[in-house]
């Protein structure tokens, strides 16, 4: 089964199976990121800059700003949801729970110690 994956309004919603899914006003909680100098960001996501199916991931590069320092900028692949491989169902992460950013394909790679 092909996920199909597009940002739709100028990046205010993602579509997965050409369904809006995820609207771009919530606020996600970063760990282990390069993106602001907390150590856990609270960003306030402003606009989903590429989207892509990583299997049955949905994944999303994420325009907005961390609300505790005021950095802004573009946070590297955060993990959207997850596609039901038996329903095509969209199951979509919960935003406020903490959230790794990390570069694409990154779980095909394994980790070096
Ligand atoms: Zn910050």
């Amino acid at each position: 089964m092909t996920t199909s994956v597009h940002q739709l309004d100028d990046g205010a919603w993602v579509s997965v199976n050409d369904s809006r899914e995820v609207n771009v006003s919530d606020l996600w909680r970063l760990a282990r990121h390069d993106f602001c100098p907390c150590r856990l960001a609270d960003f306030l996501a402003e606009g989903f800059v590429e989207v892509a199916p990583d299997g049955a991931d949905v994944e999303a590069r994420v325009a907005g700003q961390c609300i505790q320092c005021g950095t802004s900028g573009v946070t590297d692949w955060l993990t959207l949801g997850r596609v039901d491989p038996d329903t095509g169902a969209f199951r979509p992460v919960v935003p406020e729970s903490v959230h790794v950013p990390g570069r694409r394909s990154r779980r095909a790679t394994p980790l070096r110690r």
